[in-house]
C-alpha cells in the first residue's frame, strides 16, 4: 500500500503530462513500430529530429538469408556504432557494493565503493574522473586487501570496459560465433550468439553471448567476460544493455557486474555486485535547446522590473536567481542534472503540498531539478531544490520524499542562501570534470539545525503529518546501513544525511514508528536503487519508472539500498516513447501480496 501511493500519483502525473506533450511535441516520433514481419528488411526511419541531423545513418543492407550474413551485418553494425560515438565523452558512474554473507538476509553489503567520470570513447576508451584526488586516495585505502587481487579491474575503467565486446578486434578472424536461438528481449525480438575468442587470438578477449535485434542486426545486449585471464589479475562477469535512443543505433547504457559464491564450502570471500550506468551522451548540444529557456527566463525578471530601476530588495533577489540560474545550468552541461521533466512535476506537486498548508508565499516560486547520480543527497540553490536520483530512489514513499525536500525547502523559507557567489559568471568556467571541486552548498552545523527543525514543524502541519512513521522507519533503515554505505553517503555539493557512522538529518523523526523489523514483509522501510528513475542516456531526460511493483516474499527481497541487475525493457526507437501507464487494479493486486 505504501509503495502505490506514490506510484499511481506518479503514474497519473505522468500520463496527463504524456498527453500534454503529445499535443505540443510537433513531432510524432518515427515509424510504427514494424508488424511482425522480421524479415522485412528495415531501412532507418527518417523523419528529421533535432538530433539525428548530426549522426548518420547506416547504410540499408541487403536482408540476409544464411546466419553467416547475420554475423557479418552485426560486425559491421558495431563497427558503425563505435566511429558513431568516438566523439562522444558521456558521463560514466560505477556504484559498488562489497557482500557478506547474512544467514538471514543472504548477501548483504559490507562496504562500498563510488567512481564517477567522463568516458572519451574515442580511439582507446578513456575515462577522466569527477571525484576529489583525496576521494581517489580514500578510494584506494577503502579497497585494500582487494587491490592486489583486482589490480586493474577495481578500477573504474575496468566497469565500463563492456561497452563493446571488443573495441578493436570484433571480427571473424578473433571470434567464433555459433547461433544459439531467438529470444525476445522486451518488445524486440533478437538473435543469440555465442561468441568465443579463437585460439591465439591474444588476451583480455570476449567470452560470451550477444543478442542482436533481428531488424537492423544491432548488438543489444553482451552478457560475460574477457579470456583469458591475466596472470594476478582478474576479469568481472558484465551484463552489458544497449538501448535504440537515436535511430539506426543501440548504444551503451548499463552494464551490471556481478563476482561472488556463497554456497557451502567455498572458501573465495571475494564478492560484491555493482551497476554501472552511462548517460550524458548528447552533453555537447545541450546548450543549445537551453537558449530558449533563457530567454524565457529573462522575459519573466523584465515584467517585475518594470520602468524602474530595482530597489535594493529586488536587486539582491534578482542577483540570487542569477546565481540560481548560472549553477542549474552548469550542472546540467556537465551531465550533472537532467533538464527540467516529469519527475520534477512530481517533486513540485510535494513542495507544494507542504507551502500551501504552511502558508508559504515566497517571491518566487519553488523549483526542483534531479541529480543524476547515485549517492544519497540533496541541496539548494536560490529556490532551486536538487535531490539526486539515488535518493528517490530508496525513498519508500511520498512522505519520505517530503521529508527529505521539507529540509531543503526550510533552508529555503529561512533565507540560507549559499550560491549567491555564483552569480559571477566566471566562477562557472571551469572544466566539467572540476564540477565538484568548483561548486559546493554545505551550510553550516547551526544552519543544519535550524533546518531541521523548521523541516518538523512544516511537516506536522501537512498532508503527510499523519504518515510520519514511515519517515522514521525510512530513518532507521539508513542508519542500519549507514556504516556499511559510506560511498552512498558521501556527498559531493550538499550536506551528507549521515557523518561518521550516524544519520544527522531530521534526527527528530528518527524515533517516530515501529521498530525497525526486517522480518516484517509488509514493512518497507527502504527500496533498493533503481527503483524509480529512469533516465535517458541519450539527453538526460528522467521519468518515472512505470512497472507494478513485485509482490515481496521474503525478507531477502527487501534489498533496502541496494544495487540489482538490470532487466530494461527493451524497445525500438519511437515505440518506447509512448508510456504504458499501469493500470491501477494491477498496481494494487501486486501490492497487496506482500503483507
Ligand atoms: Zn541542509
Amino acid at each position: 500500500m505504501r509503495t502505490t501511493n506514490w506510484i499511481l500519483t506518479a503514474a497519473l502525473l505522468t500520463s496527463l503530462s504524456a498527453t500534454a506533450q503529445q499535443a505540443a511535441d510537433a513531432q510524432p516520433s518515427a515509424q510504427p513500430p514494424a508488424p511482425d514481419a522480421a524479415q522485412a528488411s528495415q531501412p532507418a526511419p527518417s523523419p528529421a529530429a533535432p538530433v539525428q541531423a548530426a549522426i548518420p545513418q547506416p547504410a540499408v543492407l541487403p536482408t540476409p538469408t544464411t546466419m553467416d550474413q547475420v554475423v557479418n551485418l552485426f560486425i559491421e553494425r558495431e563497427h558503425g556504432l563505435i566511429k558513431v560515438l568516438s566523439t562522444r565523452t558521456p558521463v560514466v558512474e560505477t556504484y559498488l557494493q562489497n557482500l557478506t554473507a547474512d544467514p538471514q538476509l543472504g548477501p548483504v553489503p559490507s562496504a562500498d565503493h563510488y567512481f564517477l567520470g567522463r568516458l572519451d570513447m574515442g580511439e582507446s576508451v578513456d575515462r577522466k574522473d569527477y571525484l576529489k584526488e583525496e576521494e581517489k586516495g580514500m578510494q584506494a585505502r577503502l579497497l585494500g586487501g582487494f587491490q592486489k587481487l583486482y589490480k586493474v579491474q577495481y578500477q573504474p575503467m575496468g566497469f565500463s570496459w563492456m561497452v563493446y565486446a571488443d573495441r578493436t578486434d570484433f571480427d571473424r578472424e578473433h571470434y567464433d560465433f555459433h547461433y544459439a536461438r531467438r529470444e525476445f528481449l522486451g518488445d524486440v525480438r533478437c538473435l543469440v550468439f555465442d561468441v568465443t575468442p579463437r585460439k591465439n587470438s591474444g588476451r583480455g578477449r570476449f567470452l560470451g553471448r550477444i543478442w542482436v535485434e533481428d531488424q537492423a542486426f544491432n548488438i543489444v545486449r553482451l552478457n560475460g567476460t574477457y579470456a583469458p585471464q591475466p596472470r594476478n589479475s582478474y576479469f568481472f562477469h558484465m551484463d552489458s544493455w544497449r538501448l535504440n535512443l537515436i535511430p539506426g543505433y543501440w548504444v551503451p547504457a548499463f552494464i551490471y557486474s556481478e563476482e561472488g559464491d556463497f554456497s557451502a564450502g567455498v572458501k573465495n570471500k571475494v564478492a560484491f555486485k555493482a551497476q554501472t550506468r552511462i548517460w550524458g551522451y548528447d552533453l555537447k548540444k545541450g546548450g543549445k535547446d537551453d537558449e530558449l529557456t533563457n530567454i524565457r527566463v529573462d522575459s519573466v525578471t523584465d515584467e517585475s522590473a518594470a520602468a524602474q530601476d530595482a530597489s535594493p530588495l529586488q536587486a539582491e533577489r534578482v542577483w540570487q536567481q542569477q546565481a540560481e540560474d548560472n549553477v542549474v545550468e552548469r550542472l546540467t552541461e556537465a551531465g550533472l542534472l537532467a533538464p527540467e521533466g516529469d519527475v520534477d512535476r512530481i517533486l513540485q506537486t510535494v513542495v507544494n503540498n507542504l507551502q500551501v498548508t504552511n502558508n508559504i508565499d515566497l517571491p518566487r516560486p519553488v523549483r526542483t531539478r534531479v541529480l543524476l547520480t547515485s549517492p544519497l543527497e540533496t541541496f539548494s540553490v536560490g529556490n532551486t531544490i536538487v535531490i539526486s536520483r539515488g535518493l528517490i530512489d530508496v525513498l519508500p514513499d511520498e512522505a519520505s520524499l517530503a521529508a527529505v525536500l521539507s529540509h531543503e525547502l526550510a533552508h529555503i523559507v529561512l533565507g540560507h542562501n549559499l550560491g549567491s557567489k555564483y552569480a559571477f559568471n566566471d566562477r562557472m568556467l571551469f572544466s566539467d570534470e572540476g564540477t565538484y571541486q568548483n561548486l559546493g552548498f554545505k551550510h553550516i552545523p547551526e544552519e543544519e539545525a535550524a533546518a531541521d527543525k523548521k523541516a518538523v514543524e512544516l511537516l506536522k502541519n501537512s498532508p503527510y503529518a499523519q504518515k510520519l512513521d514511515n519517515v522514521g522507519l525510512f530513518l532507521k533503515a539508513l542508519q542500519q546501513r549507514t556504516p556499511q554505505l559510506q560511498a552512498l553517503l558521501t556527498t559531493h555539493l550538499g550536506n551528507p544525511l549521515a557523518e561518521n557512522g550516524t544519520v544527522n538529518r531530521l534526527t527528530a523523526l528518527a524515533t517516530l514508528g515501529p521498530a525497525l523489523d526486517n522480518n516484517k514483509l509488509d514493512q518497507i522501510a527502504a527500496l533498493p536503487l533503481g527503483g524509480r528513475v529512469k533516465v535517458n542516456p541519450w539527453d538526460d531526460k528522467a521519468e518515472m519508472v512505470k512497472t507494478a511493483p513485485v509482490a515481496i516474499t521474503s525478507a531477502r527481497d527487501k534489498m533496502p539500498f541496494e544495487v540489482t541487475p538490470f532487466f530494461p525493457r527493451l524497445a525500438r526507437f519511437g515505440a518506447g516513447n509512448t508510456p504504458a501507464v499501469v493500470p491501477a487494479a494491477t498496481a494494487a493486486n501486486s501490492t497487496t501480496g506482500g503483507n
